[in-house]
């Protein structure tokens, strides 16, 4: 072993494999976590079974990443979707694919992460300290690490540290943001860490009486300042605040900005994207036609979820006593609009304290993508959701972390071997 050390600050997903990467090149490495155990946000990340990566095509993988998705190229490339699986298959861990290409552990379990990862650490004599919150990085005068100072005052000598203590949300897993301040301090900008795949509040209740409603094979598309900036198809969820669901998780980073720059955000259902507005107007037509003599509010049980319709006979304005053979052309077209632009103005977020990533955080301008390692301070390296880097779901967040973990690692190894 030699008498080079590293620091690494954080025992989740990033620090776990950067740590025990760096230890596998002959350096001493130290790894410290606040919290009394590692990998507590992996122990509850996709609801207790850990979506750890995906098992789609890694070429395609920058895309699910919506700002800085080119700086994982390099991160990706060498730590890639099938690395992670046979990483832990080297721990006993075995795997499976399911919707969307997620990849889960066989024993749906993410005990079992956490444990391999913990033998991971064991097996390269990584030291752990545990409850040890890290305040500083110490710098000298030539830019360059020379240790870490944790909050008891004390003070961990190294010749290069890596800070991998995550975003902050979930702060209760111990991702409190500690690295934006530490960043701040070294001179980095943070870009603004605002909660992302976050549920949104509705300025409208409606969607409170149709809690735990889901809807499949939907289009949700948001609209910023009567602009409609992004889509996305598939599943969403009615709440008691609001709505939620992946499609929505997958729009909620935007809502966030525009909101945190007070724009006007708004969120328009399409409950029917699969026809065009003539095609659901013809649609209305025949099912109006079948039930001739029938009330509006008997009307639509072919078309929606029996619970949506007291809602939307609601929100269409229309009598729902009017026998459907009254109705007219004007008020179909109307029905076929609100079925096809169902309107909710977005009021909020529900904060960082349930988003499951942080979007923002260290800019990725400073850091080079292919050692990680800070281009303002000699033998610093960042990885994880501290970066400004985040993923859409489907176990792309955990991916960037193992892969941005396992090359701040190895490039860390290699800086101190060469000092
Ligand atoms: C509810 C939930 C479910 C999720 N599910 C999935 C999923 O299924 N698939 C997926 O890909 N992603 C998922 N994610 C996101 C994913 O878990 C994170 O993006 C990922 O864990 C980030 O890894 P990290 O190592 O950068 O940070 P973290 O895992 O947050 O680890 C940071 C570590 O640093 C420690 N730390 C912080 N400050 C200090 C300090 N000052 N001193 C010492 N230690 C410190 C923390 O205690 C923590 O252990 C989920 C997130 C949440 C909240």
């Amino acid at each position: 072993m030699s008498s080079r050390k590293i620091v690494v600050i954080g025992g989740g997903a990033a620090g776990a494999m950067a740590a025990g990467h760096a230890a596998a090149e002959g350096v001493e490495v130290i790894l410290i976590e606040k919290m009394p155990r590692i990998g507590r946000k992996i122990a509850i990340s996709g609801k207790g079974r850990c979506n750890l990566t995906n098992a789609g095509d890694i070429r395609d993988f920058i895309k699910y990443y919506p700002s800085n998705g080119k700086f994982l190229y390099s991160s990706l490339s060498q730590f890639t979707n099938t690395d992670v699986v046979n990483f832990f298959k080297r721990y006993d861990v075995e795997t499976k694919v399911e919707r969307g290409g997620r990849v889960f552990p066989t024993k749906d379990n993410s005990e079992v992460i956490v444990k391999a990862l913990e033998n991971f650490l064991k097996d390269n004599g990584v030291k752990v300290f545990l409850q040890t919150p890290a305040s500083n990085v110490l710098v000298d005068d030539k830019k360059q690490v020379h240790g870490v100072q944790i909050k008891s005052g004390d003070i961990i000598q190294s010749d290069a540290v890596i800070v991998a203590t995550g975003g902050a949300s979930y702060p209760g897993t111990g991702s409190t943001g500690d690295g934006y301040d530490i960043a701040r301090e070294l001179g980095h900008h943070v870009v603004t860490p605002l909660p992302a795949l976050v549920p949104l509040k509705t300025q409208e209740q409606w969607p409170k009486e149709l809690q735990g409603l889901t809807l499949k094979n939907v289009e949700a598309s948001l609209w910023i300042n009567d602009k409609k900036q992004a889509r996305e198809f598939g599943e969403m969820l009615f709440t008691h605040f609001g709505i939620s669901g992946p499609i929505i998780l997958t729009l909620s980073r935007y809502a966030a900005q525009a909101l945190s720059k007070k724009q006007k955000v708004a969120i328009k259902i399409n409950l029917k994207p699969a026809l065009s507005f003539e095609q659901l107007n013809l649609r209305l037509q025949r099912d109006f036609q079948k039930y001739i003599n029938k009330l509006f509010r008997n009307s639509l049980d072919d078309l929606l979820p029996k619970s949506i319709i007291p809602t939307i006979i609601k929100l269409s304005g229309i009598n729902p006593d009017k026998v459907v053979n009254e109705f007219t052309k004007e008020e179909r077209k109307k029905l076929v609009s609100l079925l096809q632009d169902l309107p909710l103005n977005i009021i909020g977020t529900l904060g960082l304290a349930t988003a499951i990533v942080t979007s923002g955080g260290v800019d990725v301008k400073e850091v080079n993508p292919t050692t990680m390692e800070s281009r303002l301070i000699k033998g610093l390296f960042w990885a994880g959701e501290v970066l400004d880097v985040d993923g859409v779901t489907g176990g792309y967040n955990l991916q960037a972390a193992f892969a941005t973990g396992y090359k701040a690692g190895k490039a860390a190894a290699q800086y101190v071997l060469a000092k």
